[in-house]
């Protein structure tokens, strides 16, 4: 079973993640495509570099096993053909906070910001046609939310969209 665990970046995909990999095996698609050559060319706009999303399911079927629970960390990996999407959200000020604290620029943190706002993120992984969670982390520690995404593993249907709207906060950001 594959899961993926997506959201806009600084929702807290790779600090859950850390602590799933105690438990299972975890995939950090940014590295794998990293270190399999998946990368396609540098997005200046975005500042991050494109990812083969073909090649990365071809590659992915591979290496995994059906029978095994494997998570994948990362804001694309709701592209991937997965069985389960879990959607991280969480408050667009704090999502300001640890962006800024990871020294991404104004307009980087804004667009992140806005995509949050917008469900972007969600919208993508429902039109997916895959079963797809979501979660609000914004009170939560990253234990809580393990525990909730065990729970999500057992009962795909117990966390369905529409538990998130961020809808108030655009007039203070844009
Ligand atoms: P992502 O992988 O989604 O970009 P990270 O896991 O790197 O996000 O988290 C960004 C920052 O937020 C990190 O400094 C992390 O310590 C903090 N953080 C993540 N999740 C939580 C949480 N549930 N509670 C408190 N801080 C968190
Ligand atoms: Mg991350």
């Amino acid at each position: 079973m594959l899961i993926a665990i997506t959201g806009t970046p600084g929702v807290g995909k790779s600090t859950v993640s850390n602590i799933l990999s105690s438990r299972y095996r975890v995939i950090n698609i940014n590295s794998y495509a990293r270190e399999n050559n998946l990368l396609e060319e540098f997005d200046t706009e975005l500042e991050s570099y494109n990812v083969d999303i073909d090649k990365l399911n071809d590659s992915l079927k591979s290496k995994i096993e059906r029978s095994e629970i494997v998570f994948l960390d990362g804001h694309l990996s709701h592209f991937v053909n997965c069985d389960i999407v879990i959607v991280l959200r969480c408050n667009p000020n704090i999502i300001y906070e640890r962006l800024k604290q990871r020294g991404y620029n104004l307009q980087k943190i804004r667009d992140n910001i806005q995509a949050e706002i917008l469900d972007i993120i969600l919208c993508e992984s429902v039109n997916s046609g895959i079963v797809t969670s979501e979660i609000n982390c914004t009170n939560l520690t990253p234990s809580e939310i393990v525990e909730i995404i065990e729970k999500i593993i057992r009962n795909p249907s117990l966390f369905p969209p529409g538990s998130v709207n961020w809808s108030n906060e655009i007039d203070k950001w844009f």
